[in-house]
């Protein structure tokens, strides 16, 4: 908390004009991480461009964004999933970027539209949302796909997040786009059938759900398993003993897969020292630290040491741009109300 403030003063110091100085950078991060510290101060000593941090949740950066307006001292913004990052720039809070660097590095699928003038976000790192499933109870052909999971014969096993989080209306989103609109919102009204319970918590908790019992089938994000099995802490581990986790559709279109991602503040006041910390963050040792950091996979292909990561193996990936699956969130949230997915 006490750092939280402290970058709010740096900011606000910013803001006022007294201490813009081409040797900073004011950075609005939604990533917390222990490795994050040593990824920052890497990029300090390599460039001697200081990085003042707010460090907040992705809504309430987006909310001081938009509050802000012109007069933000924000520079770059790290968000986590493209629905955030396709929200933000729909509401006009970035600004588009040309970079031959990061057109290089960073896969067309996994940044914004170029509309002309260069994408307005970028991936750095990836992480699928996987089915997760008790092992014991349930056959690794019932739960081989995304579709499956609204059929009669997983009636009363699944447990989800709310239908509104953005990782499940990307999820929901990567459907639509496969599915159609009419057999997607069927399969949501499945979904909702066949839950144990109300949606509620987070995906560590669903994971849980699956490990208690308490249902049997559950849908997660990749890092979120990976560091239970990476835990210190043998209960932890343990959670992971009963669970197994299926890659969905390797046999049709592919596992849905989504970013955390950076982009340029709309007003940054510091726009060439941000293009070059979006450059650093594409950079071989900067993806190292993604991996190891928060257990999601480099953006560009570099080897990692991540033993959790390697575990998963290699798997097929839906290949739909992640900024159509953004652009999906709104049709998504209206067929969520209308078959009452929480
Ligand atoms: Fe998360």
């Amino acid at each position: 908390m006490r750092r939280w403030i402290a970058s709010l003063t740096l900011c606000f110091t910013a803001a006022t004009g007294t201490s813009v100085s081409a040797q900073e950078l004011n950075l609005y991060s939604a990533r917390h991480y222990q490795t994050d510290e040593a990824l920052y101060s890497e990029f300090t000593r390599t460039t001697g461009i200081r990085i003042n941090r707010v460090d907040s949740d992705d809504a309430s950066i987006l909310a001081r964004l938009r509050s802000e307006g012109s007069s933000s001292p924000a520079d770059v913004v790290l968000l986590v999933d493209a629905a955030r990052l396709w929200r933000a720039e729909v509401d006009g809070l970035f600004q588009p970027v040309r970079s031959n660097l990061l057109d290089a590095r960073i896969p067309a699928h996994l940044r914004g539209k170029d509309a002309g003038q260069g994408a307005q976000w970028f991936g750095l790192s990836t992480r699928a949302r996987v089915i997760v499933y008790n092992k014991k109870t349930v056959q690794a052909a019932d739960v081989d796909t995304y579709e499956k999971l609204a059929e009669p014969r997983n009636k009363g096993k699944l447990c989800t997040r709310s239908g509104s989080h953005p990782y499940n209306l990307s999820l929901f989103g990567a459907v639509l786009e496969h599915l159609g609109p009419a057999a997607t919102e069927a399969w949501l009204k499945g979904l909702v059938t066949n839950m144990a319970r109300a949606p509620k918590g987070g995906d560590t908790d669903q994971i849980k759900a699956v490990a208690s019992g308490e249902c049997q089938i559950a849908l997660s994000n990749t890092y979120y398993l990976a560091r239970l099995m990476r835990s210190d802490k043998a209960d932890d581990r343990s959670l992971m003993e009963n669970i197994a986790v299926s890659f969905p559709n390797q046999m049709s279109w592919g596992t849905h897969v989504n970013i955390a991602g950076a982009a340029v503040a709309k007003f940054a006041p510091h726009q060439v020292a941000a293009v070059k910390f979006l450059e650093y963050l594409a950079g071989d040792a900067a993806q190292a630290y993604f991996a190891d950091g928060n257990n999601e996979w480099p953006i560009v292909n570099i080897k990692t040491s991540n033993a959790a990561l390697a575990s998963f193996g290699i798997f097929k990936i839906d290949p739909a741009p992640v900024s159509i699956v953004g652009m999906n969130q709104v049709k998504i949230q209206q067929m969520l109300d209308r078959v009452g997915y929480k």
